[in-house]
């Protein structure tokens, strides 16, 4: 149901953005893919969505940590139908130990781009007559874990401002929520592990059992699938009412 639409999905090169755009292009939308790197196998991925789908896609290097390059990114891809802000980073330390580039990234990087990107955005939607903006926030958008100080303050952040955009296009034919996984085992979560069995002291399988898994209720990671499958959803008429809004995709993690 999205032929003819154009979707931007920001960090889509691996993980939770990969699979959204993978989601978004079986349901028939052109995809710009995007990253701040620029190898051949972040074209070959474009390559292998467009041929797998028969849609036009292209990846699109930018370093989203820059503001003008997140604006960039939209000015580049022409069109924007559908964006979803979905890059983002972790880093895990104490607060009296956490370093402040790393702050200054992940605000930069699970933030501030997002604001760059619709901003550029909001205008092309309004010319086409609709449009869907999609934050990739996280549980940690609605609650917090220790060490994570940046990620919880930016994904805090990343659900307010969605919902300010929802209520800047409540008249038009636009929406924007924001999606909350709970863990869904990718790169970014991979790369946390060994942090993790440090800072705790225990092996891999033990703290993905107690640490990771052990707010969220079904055991289970979420699958990045599942994640495009609710960015579909919100592109469908049937979401056409929900704006400015959280959709958790967590196992029951925000229950508890
Ligand atoms: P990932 O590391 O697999 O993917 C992150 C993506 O962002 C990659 O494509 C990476 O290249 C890109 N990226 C990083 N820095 C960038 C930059 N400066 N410019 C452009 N792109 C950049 O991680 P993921 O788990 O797929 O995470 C995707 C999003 O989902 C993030 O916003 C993350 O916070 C959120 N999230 C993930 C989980 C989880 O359990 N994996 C849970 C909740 C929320």
């Amino acid at each position: 149901h999205l032929r003819g639409k154009t979707a931007i999905v920001t960090g889509s090169n691996s993980g939770i953005g990969l699979g959204i755009a993978r989601e978004l292009a079986r349901a028939g939308a052109d995809v710009v893919l995007n990253s701040f790197t620029d190898r051949e196998e972040d074209h070959a991925l474009a390559q292998e969505i467009a041929d797998a789908h028969g849609v036009s896609a292209r990846y699109i290097a930018a370093d989203l940590s820059d503001a003008a390059a997140a604006r960039g990114l939209v000015e580049r891809a022409g069109r924007c139908d559908i964006l979803v802000n979905n890059a983002g980073i972790q880093h895990v330390a104490p607060i009296d130990d956490f370093p402040a580039e790393k702050w200054d990234a992940i605000i930069a990087i699970n933030l501030s781009s997002a604001f760059h990107t619709t901003a550029a955005a909001l205008p092309m939607m309004r010319a086409a007559g609709w449009g869907r903006v999609i934050n990739i926030a996280s549980a940690h958008g609605l609650t917090a874990s220790p060490y994570k100080s940046a990620y919880v303050a930016a994904k805090h952040g990343i659900v307010g401002f969605s919902k300010v955009t929802a209520l800047e296009t409540a008249r038009e034919p636009i929406t924007c929520n924001a999606v909350c996984p709970g863990y869904v085992l990718t790169p970014l979560v991979e790369a946390q592990i060994p942090d993790q069995m440090k800072a705790h002291g225990m092996d891999r399988e033990t703290v993905i059992r107690e640490v990771m898994l052990e707010r969220q209720p079904s055991k289970e990671f979420a699958t990045t699938e599942q994640l495009g499958g609710t960015c579909v959803f919100l592109c469908s008429d049937a979401a056409a009412q929900i704006t400015g809004t959280t959709i958790s995709v967590d196992g029951g993690w925000t229950a508890l």
